[in-house]
């Protein structure tokens, strides 16, 4: 019951209340965002190594832990909605947030979980496959500069130009199959694609775009796993492919590649993410908290209007009340 003293005072409208402790909520909730996606932010480390960052978490997550794995998801993904309106509002930044990858890691998953309460018009997805013969015709950012987001959106890769520094230069034939001057291959390629696409990113900073980087951190056991379920489980059939089963042989060379990836192009500005990706829960809420503390890095909020403007919906109300 209220005392004596508060009951004495103006009451307060219902709503404020409710958004006042949605306020306090959301606040909680990013601050520990923050926390959590921190321990597998990479932003500028040259000695970064791969194996100083775990595949899976420390503890597994039993069935309690399960259930409240899915309620800070669905949590997180309520916050990350109220956030999305404010990007959408203010139509000043754009995130990007790029996923890459070995098959099987729970890239789609992730996505689609993170995304589901997202508005899709405020928000695209591009899956980026074996470049077709027009795209090969241009410089390798060419299809992925048509997708990124515009201002007040999110743009999801669902691979990237990353795959340029990853799938390209574990098969050196796909990169002479790229129709690039011979003179321009040498062994300081890697390097310069390396810089080209850190500067890029640097550009997209510089114009308002920040950007958010997943590396699902799968298991080569883990993938062995998801592997063996696709081929037994019939509704997975569709999801096994041959291929697959290829680049698995060359997992070492993919993963000095991702190390130097995660070297050479994580910034504070875009940073990587190294996500543990042998537990699907986990890994859906430290991407959704990686995407939260970006947007809390852009300070969001509604647009203000001016007083003028005020005044002028006032008249507008005051007309429309008169109505019948
Ligand atoms: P899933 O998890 O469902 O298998 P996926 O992202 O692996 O999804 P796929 O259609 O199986 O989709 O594979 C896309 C393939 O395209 C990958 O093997 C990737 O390495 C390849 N690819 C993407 N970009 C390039 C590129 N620039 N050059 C060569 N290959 C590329
Ligand atoms: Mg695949």
């Amino acid at each position: 019951m209220a005392n004596k003293n508060e009951s004495a005072a103006a009451p307060v409208p219902a709503s404020n209340n409710i958004a006042e402790v949605a306020k306090q909520r959301n606040k909680k909730f990013i601050a520990q965002a923050g926390k959590l996606s921190k321990d597998y932010r990479v932003t500028d480390d040259k000695k970064f190594k791969l194996k100083d960052y775990s595949c899976n978490v420390d503890s597994d997550l039993g069935k309690e832990d399960k259930l409240m794995a899915q309620q800070i998801l669905q949590s997180g993904i309520e916050v990350l909605s109220e956030m999305q309106d404010k990007l959408y509002a203010q139509d000043k930044w754009a995130l990007l947030v790029i996923f890459q990858a070995m098959d099987a890691a729970g890239k789609d998953g992730a996505i689609k979980h993170v995304m589901s309460g997202i508005n899709p018009q405020g928000c695209e997805v591009t899956s980026f496959k074996s470049p077709n013969s027009e795209e090969l015709d241009h410089d390798y950012l060419w299809r992925c500069m048509k997708h990124l987001p515009e201002r007040g959106r999110i743009g999801i890769f669902n691979r990237s130009y990353y795959e340029e520094v990853l799938v390209v230069r574990v098969h050196e034939a796909i990169l002479k199959s790229q129709k690039i001057p011979e003179k321009l291959i040498t062994a300081d390629i890697w390097n310069d694609r390396l810089n080209d696409i850190r500067n890029f990113e640097s550009y997209l900073n510089n114009n308002g775009i920040l950007l958010v980087k997943i590396f699902l951190n799968v298991s080569k056991k883990e993938q062995k796993k998801r592997f063996l379920e696709r081929i037994e489980r019939p509704q997975k059939n569709w999801k096994f492919s041959q291929s697959d089963l290829a680049e698995r042989k060359f997992w070492k060379e993919y993963m000095s590649a991702y190390e130097e990836m995660i070297r050479k192009t994580a910034t504070r500005r875009s940073p990587w993410y190294v996500v543990p990706a042998d537990n699907k829960h986990y890994a859906r809420i430290v991407v959704a908290a990686a995407i939260l503390h970006a947007f809390d890095s852009m300070k969001l909020a509604y647009p203000r209007v001016s007083e003028e403007r005020v005044s002028e919906l006032q008249l507008i109300k005051q007309k429309l009340l008169a109505e019948d």
